[in-house]
């Protein structure tokens, strides 16, 4: 069995000729991440017993000649910012090192309702705070692609277990494009649904109003198929939406003939190098497929940055203030007094980008500042928003790079903040607006690092997103 060749397909069929049981496959699959798992340090820590419980459980339904579930056996891997009951959730953080949630997150206990067999969690930037994973308490992730460069991040971990073959697929989260950038980075599809879409119950809040999660697999219609499983309303959820959920899969497959394709000229403008040859290539194969292109313009994107920075600080240092050492964090053992606990146990456990924010944060909403940052940078947001809902009065879909570069070198950005910051520059707009997105591989740039192209569509519109970038995949080959 070629674990790392693996698709959800293929499992399925496995399953059925009955080549090998689930059980088999989940023990094969354990012992090749277990394995492969030091090239990289994708995963923290495995979830043996869970994976084979959920695996027995699959077998015993085909047994009984029942569906097994749209995942059915399917080897997954879970970024260690969603909680799993009885496993370990880090965050990638010392303050969560022992942390062991009490319940499961609603698109965990989606996944293995649906069949899914979760290997492991996955490294990650501290509570999603990074665009390299260079901020894990745990070590970096080194790209499959290329060992001596990032992953991307936030969901680097995740990113590289698809690419590696590690998992068939995994779920990450999104905040500013922690899907999106380490897709594009590792050579995986990413994608980030509407703001709504996917109960954020049992995801560890870094920026509550900017938060997604989203699958990554290693072709369309797997991470439509995983996406379909874990969205859709939750009341655990009071933010997700009501909105029925379309057949994802079904969608991949449609044509795209007629359809008219916006590219922003602010995304274009500064463009350079191979990326911009891979995404001209990827316009044309396209046009190829029959879809009209034009140009369009997103005029508030300069303010992105700011914008997202901003508002992701500000929420951030109010909802990492429950990390106090009380309830379920670490306590330093050096404390002495009631605030020298609140002080150490933070001190300590917090990594340097985790305070940076929660200083930052701070600020923009003391008293004073509050309107001329937090207030301001709402309303940029709003002007954002509005950006995409004139330009899909004209597009169905809008297409971008995902990043100005592909994977740089371990340690390349750490020394500059701002520069890392920029990584994220063609993703932050849309996790601003709350619409879907994603990363689809559109090619290597020289020595054979991935690039990813961003297709952007309007709200709820998942499986026009998923048509288009199907049919370019196919045309790809
Ligand atoms: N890189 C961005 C940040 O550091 C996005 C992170 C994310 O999407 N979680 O905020």
């Amino acid at each position: 069995m070629k674990i790392a060749a693996l698709t959800m397909d293929k499992v399925r069929d496995g399953l059925r000729a009955r080549e090998f049981t689930a059980e088999e496959l989940a023990r094969e699959a354990l012992a090749f991440a277990q394995a492969e798992n030091p090239k990289t340090n994708a995963y923290l820590h495995f979830s043996e017993e869970r994976a084979l419980a959920a695996a027995r459980a699959v077998d015993r339904r085909l047994a009984a000649g029942e569906d097994p579930g749209p995942l059915g056996g399917v080897p997954l891997a879970v970024k260690d910012v969603i909680v799993t009951k009885g496993v370990r959730t880090t965050c990638a953080s010392r303050l969560l090192e022992h942390f062991v949630p009490p319940y499961d997150a609603t698109s965990v206990a989606r996944i293995e309702r649906a069949g899914g067999v979760i290997l492991g969690k996955t490294n990650c930037d501290e509570f999603a705070m990074g665009s390299s994973n260079e901020n894990s308490a745990f070590g970096p992730v080194r790209n499959p692609a290329a060992l001596d460069r990032v992953p991307g991040g936030s969901s680097g971990g995740a990113a590289a277990v698809t690419a590696q073959g590690t998992a068939v697929a995994a779920l990450g989260s999104d905040t500013g494009g922690s899907v999106r950038q380490p897709a594009s980075f590792c050579g995986v599809v990413g994608v980030t649904p509407t703001y709504g879409r996917v109960s954020r119950y049992g995801l560890v809040a870094f920026a509550s109003s900017l938060d997604h999660i989203g699958p990554f697999a290693r072709n369309v219609k797997d991470a439509a198929r995983l996406l379909g499983v874990i969205a859709g309303r939750d009341e655990m959820d009071s933010t997700s939406a009501f909105a029925p959920v379309p057949d994802y899969e079904a969608a991949c497959g449609g044509a795209v003939k007629g359809l008219r394709v916006g590219l922003p000229k602010e995304y274009f403008a500064g463009l350079g190098g191979e990326t911009a040859d891979l995404l001209r290539q990827a316009v044309r194969t396209l046009e190829g497929l029959g879809c009209a292109v034009e140009e369009v313009s997103l005029p508030h994107t300069e303010y992105a940055i700011a914008a997202y920075y901003i508002i992701c600080t500000a929420e951030a240092s109010s909802n990492l203030a429950r990390y106090d050492g009380v309830r379920y964090s670490r306590r330093s053992p050096r404390a002495e007094t009631l605030s020298g606990m609140y002080r150490l146990s933070r001190g300590e456990g917090f990594g340097a980008e985790c305070k940076r924010r929660i200083m930052l944060g701070t600020y923009v909403l003391s008293a004073g500042y509050y309107d001329a940052y937090y207030l301001k940078a709402q309303k940029v947001r709003a002007l954002i928003a509005r950006d995409f809902e004139r330009a899909f009065e004209r597009v169905d879909a809008i297409v971008t790079p995902v990043s100005p570069f592909p994977a740089f070198k371990l340690g390349e950005k750490l020394d500059d903040p701002l520069e890392m910051y920029l990584s994220d520059i063609y993703t932050i707009t849309g996790s601003l607006a709350g619409i879907p997105c994603m990363s689809v591989p559109c090619g290597t740039a020289g020595g054979g690092l991935p690039v990813g192209m961003q297709i952007l569509t309007r709200h709820f519109n998942e499986e026009g997103m998923f048509r288009l970038a199907h049919a370019y995949e196919q045309a790809r080959g």
